[in-house]
């Protein structure tokens, strides 16, 4: 997969749902277009599902679950099948890669060594820890049994953005199937490629028809109805702020099902001068805010740096941005790839204009860029000068762009960190034991980093504080999403 041309001019994809295990067009034959943010070329036909496909899959999921095909499967058979499922996505790395980045523009070499290997590792751990998780009993004493135990909730309804469309599927749907749950997934109309090839290579991996099921189309449109849905149990969502709050109000409108967001974020990273290795922090920085087009819920975007190491810090962070200038996301060697569609790079652009516009200093960047023509491409951007009121230190810009902020004082940056409305993710750096943790408790975010920005493990939970979401992915934390707790009282009129 060297370049694009030859890898591409034979693909065809099929842009149909998944439904009861078969692939079908929208009920009323509706479509839309899906194109590549590398070069504009049109990709394929995507089913434009609306309330009536979202009905049919959540038939389709209720009809699985109470068959019990997988809900009632023995804990080491859905375990063996979930393991085969993740299999397949291993096998079929190359392809998934190569879809996703002409889906939605990132590298192709982060396409397969970040998208395709953590959600087949995701799968892969839910499914192995399908027979290992025990229920309890209360202590009460002689005369009852109180059994603790924990259910799959029923059909989950499950929301996606376009930013990492397989992790972030992978993250909802495999503690979901793992807990015996059947899914209906709604991806991103601009990422729904991915989606629709996983739930193929579930099916033939062993899952039942009707348990995993795929409906594209636009989210008013097919995320709507599914968030409103009465007979849809739960519903995790993960995507903006501001779709966020309304899968709320319709959970609440609707049956009061379970509702879990995963939401936008401004996080920051904070350098003191005693930061143990600037190197290593400046290239975290740099790294974490240009990593995947700055199109990262928990992208260090806000960077608060000690007033007295501050030159010498951008200095260096300068002398970097070379290595983050686009390139064409099928070549092997790209970094940085193209922007996810038009819509969002003129989104980004509009941040940029209002940086210079509210008076921060552009650094470095700035400007469109053409690697591939008729694709979606930014510079790698920085903005220094930056202060708290200005709106690119304070809204959410999902590009790649980087708003600097100075400071000399521990309880004044800490303040302004936390003076936000999200709370996704945060970073402090320096060599003080005490500093290090006095101020990450005081930072309210639902992941610090101290010294590093991006360690990651399935084993740990992931999510927000405030307008950052309500619950956690990952871990064994997120089977608490996706089931119910019983208490079965047996009373105990023992003979001995
Ligand atoms: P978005 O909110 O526009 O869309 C997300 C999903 O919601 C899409 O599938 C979309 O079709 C659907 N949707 C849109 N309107 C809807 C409606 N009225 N009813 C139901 N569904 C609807 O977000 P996006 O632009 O796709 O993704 C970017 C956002 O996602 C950023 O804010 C980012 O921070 C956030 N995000 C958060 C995390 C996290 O874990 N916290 C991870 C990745 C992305």
């Amino acid at each position: 997969m060297n370049a694009a041309a030859p890898a591409t001019a034979t693909q065809t994809y099929d842009g149909r749902a998944l439904i009861n295990g078969e692939r079908v067009a929208a009920l009323d034959g509706q479509t839309f277009d899906c194109t590549s943010p590398v070069d504009g070329r049109l990709l394929t036909a995507v089913a434009r599902c609306g309330e009536a496909d979202i009905d049919a899959a959540v038939r389709a999921a209720r009809a699985a679950f109470e068959s019990r095909r997988w809900s009632g499967m023995a804990p080491a058979q859905r375990k063996r099948i979930m393991i085969k499922f993740a299999e397949a996505i291993s096998a079929h790395g190359d392809e998934l890669a190569l879809m996703e980045t002409l889906d939605m523009g990132k590298p192709v070499k982060y396409a397969k060594g970040v998208d395709v290997n953590s959600a087949a590792n995701c799968i892969r751990w839910y499914g192995e820890a399908v027979d290992k998780v025990y229920d309890e009993i209360a202590p009460t004493g002689a005369n009852a049994l109180a059994l603790i135990t924990r259910e799959a909730v029923g059909v989950v309804g499950v929301i996606v953005p376009w930013n990492y469309p397989m992790i972030m599927a992978a993250w909802k749907i495999a503690p979901a199937l793992a807990a015996g749950n059947s899914v209906v997934l709604k991806p991103s109309e601009k990422s729904p490629l991915t989606a629709l090839r996983l739930a193929e290579l579930a099916l033939a991996a062993g899952i039942p028809p009707g348990v995993f099921n795929v409906v594209p189309g636009y989210g008013p449109e097919a995320g709507s109805p599914l968030a409103l849905h009465m007979d849809v149990d739960c519903i995790a969502f993960t995507g903006s702020t501001r779709v966020g709050k309304q899968i709320h109000v319709m959970a609440g409108q609707s049956n009061l099902k379970r509702a879990w967001t995963e939401l936008g974020g401004k996080s920051p990273n904070i350098v003191f001068a005693d930061c143990p290795n600037l190197d290593r922090a400046v290239e975290a920085a740099v790294g974490s805010i240009f990593f995947n087009q700055g199109e990262s819920c928990n992208a260090p975007s806000r960077l608060f740096v000690e007033a007295s190491i501050k030159d010498a810090f951008l200095e260096k962070a300068l002398k970097l941005v070379p290595n983050y200038q686009p390139g064409n996301p099928l070549d092997k060697s790209t970094v940085m790839g193209a922007i996810v569609d038009q819509v969002q790079l003129d989104n980004v652009m509009r941040y940029i204009g209002l940086g210079t516009s509210e008076g921060a200093k552009l650094l470095a960047g700035g400007a469109l860029a053409t690697p591939v023509q008729g694709g979606c491409y930014v510079q790698p951007t920085i903005f220094d000068g930056v202060t708290p009121e200005m709106t690119i230190a304070r809204e959410e810009i999902f590009g790649p762009v980087l708003s600097v902020l100075s400071f000399t004082d521990a309880a004044e940056v800490v303040k302004q960190a936390n003076a936000s409305v999200y709370g996704l993710q945060a970073a402090v750096w320096t060599s003080d034991i005490n500093k290090a943790h006095g101020v990450a408790r005081a930072l309210r975010a639902g992941t610090v980093h101290v010294n590093s920005y991006d360690e990651d493990d399935i084993t740990v939970p992931f999510g927000g504080f405030r307008q950052s979401g309500v619950g956690r992915d990952k871990s064994m934390h997120a089977f608490d999403k996706y089931t119910e707790m019983k208490t079965t009282w047996i009373r105990i009129d023992s003979p001995v």
